[in-house]
């Protein structure tokens, strides 16, 4: 086959396969996989399974024993899927999250009922990202049929809990060596089908406290308020850290536009006893509070640092350690995460940029994500850089209401996908 008749042959496979497609995504919603705390993990890993191995894929059913969240109650089940090709040659792998998150409220349709309705397929996770996965799965399975004598190897992983930060998922295939074997990674989060994620924005959670002395609330002055030491912290940091921050900017591509500087949230703020839940009827007891606590979550750019980043929040604590008589601190660091972003030169983008040329007579747009997401592991633990996100469904859909995929930009991004598989495993 020439390479046009091969395009066509793929174009009209993904075509045929328009009511399978439905049907395996409606499938997929119907099993409500909440995390948290991580439902059901087992049973779509089982459907999956069974759709796979009919399609002559060999699987392994992965429990990520003793990761964070792995338990009897709700284990962490994982799926891999291989397909060899006729000869040897590299392995393409669609990575793709199994996880909803929470409903919410709002829905005007039954979350988990998969309805079809003009032209868009209803459900929590429709578009983040169970649309994603079957499109990958009918994208593997048309190029297998038009192209059986592929070089290399095709996989396809449903992975646990990237919503809560992968690591009984992807990081734990990842420390496994599962990725050691891949060439190419495609994850098919809803980026629209006509973008690329090359990357994502660093992130770095930490826990500040700041101390104090306990005494009597009638008597202040014989104590020492570590919620007013944390107020002095909150005032230098709209001083000098927020307004410069506001001033890095990055070359990097994210979006939405807010997001291409660097940003910090105050994730919470705690001081003194603790809250009376508001269904309690009782008062609290006078009491100078001897300890504040606040979690930042910073967000940080390729050209910044993770020591910059550290070093720019430990210098407002010392400024005013120099300023407040009495003043300690204590920062924890949580997480850590480096920023990523893959070359717009490496092979799996090329591959990707051409198929959605050829599939909707445009240039991709090249994005990074202003959060993380799996391409973190991959990265990191795998060591492998050429990783992208690309699939379809609309990403400010995600984990809202009524959230839905479009039966039309997922046939579009199956092409795609089955587009890139011609490229990079034949010829
Ligand atoms: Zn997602």
């Amino acid at each position: 086959m020439t390479e046009p008749q091969v395009k066509m042959r793929l174009h009209e496979a993904i075509l045929a396969r328009r009511d399978e497609l439905i049907a395996l995504t409606q499938d997929l919603i119907r099993i409500p996989t909440l995390n948290p705390p991580g439902e059901n993990y087992r049973e779509i890993c089982d459907y999956l399974d069974r759709r796979l191995r009919g399609k002559g894929f060999e699987t392994q059913l992965v429990r990520a024993e003793g990761a964070v969240g792995d338990s009897d109650k709700y284990p962490r089940w994982n799926i891999v899927a291989r397909k060899e090709g006729a000869r040897s040659g590299e392995c393409v792998h669609f990575n793709s999250h199994i996880d909803v998150v929470d409903v919410g409220r709002g829905w005007t349709t039954d979350p988990f009922g998969g309805e079809l309705k003009d032209g868009k397929i209803y459900g929590r996770g429709a578009c983040d990202m169970k649309g994603g996965l079957a499109a990958s799965i009918i994208a593997a399975e048309a190029f297998i049929d038009v192209c059986p004598d592929f070089s290399g190897a095709i996989e396809i992983s449903g992975t646990a809990d990237e919503e809560s930060g992968g690591f009984g998922g992807v990081a734990y295939l990842a420390e496994k060596g599962f990725y050691a074997k891949v060439d190419h990674v495609i994850i098919p989060e809803p980026l629209n089908k006509d973008r690329i994620c090359l990357g994502h924005r660093g992130v770095w959670w930490a826990e500040i406290e700041t101390h104090g002395e306990i005494a009597h609330g009638s008597m202040p002055f014989l104590g020492d308020c570590a919620v007013r030491h944390m107020g002095a912290v909150l005032h230098e940091m709209e001083e000098s850290l927020f307004p410069a921050l506001a001033q890095k900017r990055t070359e990097m591509p994210v979006v939405p536009e807010g997001a291409k500087q660097s940003t910090l949230n105050i994730n919470s703020l705690h001081g003194g006893q603790a809250e009376i839940p508001r269904d309690v009827n009782a008062l609290p007891s006078p009491c100078v509070p001897d300890s504040a606590r606040m979690v930042i979550d910073r967000r940080f750019l390729i050209e910044e640092s993770i020591d910059e980043v550290i070093g720019e929040m430990k210098t407002v604590l010392d400024k005013v350690k120099g300023e407040r008589p009495n003043f300690s601190y204590e920062m924890r660091e949580m997480m850590r995460v480096l920023p990523t972003m893959t070359e717009r030169e490496a092979p799996v983008v090329q591959s990707v940029t051409r198929a959605i040329q050829d599939t909707m007579g445009t240039a991709p747009q090249y994005v990074v994500s202003p959060g993380t997401y799996d391409q973190k592991h991959i990265d990191r633990i795998g060591r492998l850089k050429n990783c992208i996100a690309y699939g379809p469904g609309i990403l400010d859909l995600a984990h809202k209401p009524d959230e839905y995929v479009g039966v039309d930009d997922m046939l579009q991004s199956a092409e795609v996908m089955a587009l890139s598989l011609a490229d990079l495993l034949t010829g």
